[in-house]
């Protein structure tokens, strides 16, 4: 397993990214189930901090598509789906390359 160390001596490569995000509407009180806002297939949903049930991140096992999810209004009655970039988003945008240059 790669570890990934935060502590390295050179100065962090820093920027921003702009991320779509879609608020919507859901039944108050019932457990969150959400389809990916970009193909319509049903989300997987993994809740990575167990006391936080506020945020969840949701993946689209179809078109691979990463969402962040969070609560907004009580019980999930709205939510916010936010839309991850891909790996080779990040590369473009940082400027380290393609695919060929992995
Ligand atoms: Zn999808």
């Amino acid at each position: 397993m790669n570890v990934l160390r935060l502590d390295q001596p050179q100065p962090p490569l820093v920027r921003s990214f702009a991320y779509p995000a879609r608020v919507l509407s859901g039944p108050a009180g019932s457990r969150v189930t959400a389809v990916c806002p970009d193909c319509g297939a049903m989300l997987d949903l993994v809740q990575p901090d167990g006391s936080d049930p506020s945020r969840v991140v949701a993946i689209c096992l179809d078109c691979e598509g990463w969402f962040l999810l969070l609560e907004v209004e009580d019980e999930w009655s709205r939510y916010a789906v936010i839309g991850l970039p891909s790996p080779e988003s990040v590369r473009c945008q940082l400027g380290l390359g393609g695919p060929s240059d992995s």
